[in-house]
């Protein structure tokens, strides 16, 4: 048995995780007076929200008419009607709250002449219920509004007393015999000291799962620990095989390049200067949604419009917007299109690859933030103790696809959703539950394990095994051949984790044993996405499947739930709720307004 001693540590609520979700929760746990830890194994300012460029969503009408239910609507036909309607109400209702609470915080935003939020189009964001011309609705600190929330909720969540444990890495859930989270075991990376933080209420924000693949736009820290953590204690994932393209990653390094940049003017063109999205979106073009406009940049590869000497990838224009434009709108960008690919953005055109960009699926959670572990008598059973918020869940407000902007204003309303319910189902008097000796040991052999694993498999290299069949397999298309082999692929990836080799066996800063935790973490996820892309079949949002290019809403409306054991998937299916909370007459939002129809831009 792996004897390692440990300090307790008691709360009310732990938020595991930092980025915009996390502290969004940890703010608002702490501001009711809560005992509130958040835990990171970064810097917070350093979580992957920093990075967020283009902006947040919500219907101000600071730019022109806008409605609630007109981005309610946008996102139901965003999510290609996968989405869950009572989740998707609440977003779009909460949306402008949340973001003058944020401005009321202190976020920078960019403003108007009037002095109100300045406010850019984002693709796929329209008027009277996508009927009308394009929105500007998202709301935008130059193109690093991620920089600023995340900054602001910081500098809140301080003043608020919560209490941070910084660099502290989460390895796993310690649940009761009956189910209920009680706590989590944390590895201090820079002392090697372990600790367990026990909780009334447990929060998981800890990001997406973008480094299953070889290309993407996220963090080298979005490995998906939230989700290995809940697929080790027994608990499902949703609706993992939608997984975003960014239409414009810098190509070769993946680098970011904000859809805000077509929001303010940019297009693509193809080997024949031509403007092709005209083509394939007649009305919205550049700003159609990102599943569609990385669809048609992928068509003009194969086709043969690619440009470069392989001809292997896109020209995005921005060099015929005003100089000063650039310079206060995207000074971001520009800088990095300099860095990453050597351009001048007044003078060339930047190219691009659609790149793994974010996750829809996640840990399913109804609209309060709580977990769901979904049973036959109840598709909406909850895991008490357990919450998750952010991109790690799944609410389901992106469902298959989820439009630019919405992920900001998901990780604030969310944030601030799980804080409110907090408020009224912890009770302050209780005890903290003492999690039980039996959990710590078995989390304690796992990690032993691992640290002592001397297989003949290096990390570096089974990530990178993993991340090239995910690339190749479940890519922007998918066909039930690639689906087949990328299944078969991964299984045997999957089974090559018990000859792991780690060569660092200390405690202190020790990254090859960090990184192999969140190798044990990125697997289940990368398993869940490529068997349950496998078995949908059907094409819709990110989802695009050649042997069954249509939407098939009789079969396939449906979230996918996946159990994963090892290198065994278990796969079952809940029903999308399609319900929204208020119901209208005529004119505005209700069942008959949402009801499934034909997507197209
Ligand atoms: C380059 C880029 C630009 C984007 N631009 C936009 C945009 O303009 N608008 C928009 O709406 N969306 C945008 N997105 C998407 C959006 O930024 C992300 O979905 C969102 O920031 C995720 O936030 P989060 O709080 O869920 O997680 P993150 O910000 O990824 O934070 C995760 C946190 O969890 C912690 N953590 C993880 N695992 C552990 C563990 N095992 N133990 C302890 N702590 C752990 C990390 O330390 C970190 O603090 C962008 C994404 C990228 C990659």
């Amino acid at each position: 048995m792996a004897a390692y001693e440990y300090e307790t540590h008691d709360y009310d609520v732990v938020v595991v995780g930092a980025g915009g979700a996390g502290l969004r929760a940890t703010l608002g746990m702490a501001e009711q007076g809560l005992r509130t830890a958040c835990i990171s194994k970064v810097f917070p300012t350093r979580s992957h929200t920093v990075a967020a460029q283009g902006g947040i969503a919500a219907s101000l009408s600071n730019m022109g008419p806008d409605h609630w239910q007109w981005h309610m609507y946008d996102t139901v036909k965003g999510s290609d009607w996968l989405g869950d309607t009572d989740a998707m109400e609440y977003l779009a209702r909460e949306a402008p709250k949340a973001v003058y609470e944020l401005e009321h915080y202190g976020v920078p935003f960019s403003r108007t002449e009037e002095g109100k939020i300045y406010q850019r189009p984002f693709g796929g964001h329209t008027t009277e219920f996508g009927e009308g011309p394009p929105v500007q609705r998202t709301c935008a600190a130059a193109d690093r509004t991620g920089h600023a929330i995340l900054h602001t909720l910081y500098g809140q969540s301080l003043k608020q007393k919560a209490e941070f444990y910084i660099e502290y890495f989460a390895i796993d859930l310690l649940m009761s015999e009956d189910g209920r989270c009680e706590g989590v075991l944390c590895w201090k990376l820079d002392d090697g000291t372990m600790h367990v933080f026990a909780a009334k209420m447990v929060v998981l924000a800890t990001g997406g799962y973008g480094r299953a693949y070889f290309s993407a736009t996220s963090a080298h820290t979005c490995t998906g620990d939230g989700g290995g953590m809940v697929a080790r204690a027994g608990l499902p994932l949703q609706d993992m095989e939608f997984v975003q393209f960014h239409p414009t990653g810098i190509y070769g390094s993946g680098c970011l390049i904000t859809e805000g940049a077509r929001g303010e003017g940019g297009y693509l063109t193809n080997s024949e200067g031509e403007r092709f999205m005209e083509r394939y979106a007649p009305t919205y073009k550049d700003l159609a949604p990102r599943d569609y406009v990385s669809r048609s940049m992928t068509m003009e590869i194969r086709e043969g419009r690619g440009v470069g000497p392989d001809g292997d990838h896109i020209h995005l224009n921005l060099n015929h917007l005003p100089a000063e434009a650039l310079a206060e709108r995207l000074p971001g960008i520009s800088e990095s299109a300099k860095i990453f690919a050597g351009v001048d953005v007044t003078k060339e055109p930047i190219p691009v690859l659609p790149t793994v960009h974010y996750n829809m699926g996640g840990i399913p959670t109804n609209y309060f933030g709580e977990v769901l572990n979904p049973t036959e008598e109840d598709p909406n059973a909850v895991v008490p103790g357990l919450m998750a918020v952010g991109e790690a869940g799944c609410a389901s407000v992106h469902g298959a696809n989820r439009l630019g902007s919405n992920s900001l204003i998901d990780l604030v309303v969310f944030g601030r959703a799980a804080a409110i319910r907090a408020g009224s189902v912890v009770d302050r008097d209780s005890a903290i539950p003492t999690p039980r000796t039996s959990e710590i040991e078995k989390s304690f052999e796992r990690f032993d394990a691992l640290r002592h694993a001397d297989g003949a498999t290096p990390t570096a290299e089974l990530r990178l095994e993993m991340q090239k069949a995910m690339q190749e397999d479940a890519a922007v298309f998918r066909t039930d051949k690639t689906l087949k082999e990328g299944v078969d692929k991964m299984t045997a990836i999957a089974g090559k984790m018990a000859d792991i080799k780690v060569t660092d066996r200390s405690l202190v800063w020790n990254s090859d044993l960090m990184e192999t935790l969140e190798l044990t973490n990125l697997m289940p996820n990368a398993l869940a996405t490529i068997v349950g892309a496998e078995a949908r079949k059907e094409s819709r949002g990110a989802h695009a499947h050649e042997d069954y290019p249509e939407r098939d809403d009789a079969e396939w409306r449906k979230h996918t739930i996946t159990r994963i054991d090892g290198a065994k998937v278990d796969l079952s299916y809940r029903p999308v709720i399609t319900a929204p909370l208020t119901t209208e007459a005529e004119g505005g939002i209700n069942e008959a307004r949402i009801a499934p129809k034909k997507r197209t831009f």
